[in-house]
């Protein structure tokens, strides 16, 4: 059976009416489909043994563009599909000319320090509150996160600053709840493969941060997001939060190809994690910068008050004050390559805690 193998893309402009008979026509032949909003135009994607639907004079059907046979593995996520997709995060659209910088905490620990945190990553012009609330740490010995509590800390926070939240979900039975608190639902390296959870995460009605896995290929991340495209969901942000290679002085390795080479092969927007791709806060700044000037949509950065008595990943946490030093630098870089980063104009140098 040949599975997923045609697009169908419409028309710029296509009406909702158009859209419903096209799906009706193709549910007809007993093949199911997948809708994608694209910038510009929808595309549906055709499920199903398509050899002789091909004869059906789909070009000929109202609305219809063309159709295209995509060749790659992975199918809703092929660039053959869209030219590109943008995510609305909260105000911020990743994938689109800003490169949207999300910041904050590995994990939420405090009222305080959420506050203390958000407050001083939004002076310094910070997009996305991130803080995780359960914590896929690699011992069972360490800090696990605030779970429920954690998620009611991230909305307290999300109300008094306005900053939209990204926050991890771990498994198939929180995703419901983790939904109900987040704007961006999070599926960390270790879950990039967990396909029950891609698939819940598909039909939770909001956008995905989708995590490489730290030993996944390109082509498996691709496939990753296929599951959440295919399960209905268009809003997927990939991000590379580097790999593990032989180099024992870093924690891993941030693939810095991986994103002009992702954003050659597929349509979905990409963000560069320099936190946890080096473990170090020294090497976050340097990373940050090359990554946006190799074309990333956007970073993730892990900010603490007090790197110092973090409860997870103070070493690779920046300081309030060196992380609005790093949003000035990524300015330039942004601006050389054709791209901007929001930074307050009256951007404080010394924010509470730095
Ligand atoms: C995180 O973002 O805190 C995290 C656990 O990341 P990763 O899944 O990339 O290890
Ligand atoms: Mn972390």
């Amino acid at each position: 059976m040949e599975v997923a193998l045609m697009v169908i893309i419409m028309k710029p402009g296509t009406g909702e009416e158009e859209l419903q008979e096209v799906r009706e026509r193709v549910h007809w032949w007993g093949l199911s489909t997948h809708v994608i909003h694209g910038v510009e135009r929808v595309v549906i994607g055709v499920v199903g043994d398509t050899r002789e639907f091909v004869q059906a004079g789909i070009e000929t059907w109202p609305g219809v563009d063309r159709v295209v046979r995509i060749v790659q593995p992975y199918k809703l996520a092929s660039k053959e599909v869209l030219q590109e997709t943008r995510v609305r995060v909260g105000e911020a659209l990743v994938g689109g000319e800003e490169v949207v910088v999300m910041a904050g905490p590995c994990a939420v620990e405090s009222y305080e320090q959420m506050l203390a945190a958000a407050t001083a990553v939004g002076r310094a012009g910070a997009r996305v509150l991130r803080g995780g609330a359960y914590k896929p740490r690699t011992s069972p010995y360490s800090f696990q996160g605030l779970a429920r509590e954690g998620l009611e800390l991230l909305r307290r926070v999300k109300e008094e600053t306005g900053l939209p939240v990204v926050t991890e979900v771990m498994e198939e039975s929180s995703v419901e709840l983790v939904a109900e608190h987040a704007d961006l639902l999070q599926v960390g390296a270790r879950n990039m493969q967990n396909y029950p959870l891609l698939r819940a995460v598909g039909r939770a009605g909001r956008p995905v941060l989708l995590k490489r896995g730290m030993a996944a290929t390109v082509e498996e991340w691709l496939l990753a997001a296929e599951y959440i495209l295919s399960s209905g969901n268009p809003a997927v942000i990939l991000c590379e939060r580097g790999i593990r290679t032989f180099e024992p002085q870093t924690r891993n390795t941030l693939d810095l190809s991986a994103i002009p080479l992702v954003k050659r092969l597929s349509h979905l927007p990409v963000v560069a994690d320099p936190s946890h791709a080096t473990g170090d806060w020294r090497l976050v700044g340097p990373l940050s910068r090359a990554a946006v000037a190799a074309g990333a949509d956007g970073l993730l950065i892990e900010v603490h008050p007090r790197p110092d008595r973090a409860l997870c990943d103070g070493s690779q946490s920046l300081t309030p004050r060196s992380f609005a030093s790093l949003m000035k630098e990524l300015a330039a870089v942004a601006a050389a390559v054709g791209r901007h980063v929001t930074v307050p104009t009256a951007c404080p140098s010394t924010s509470p805690g730095s």
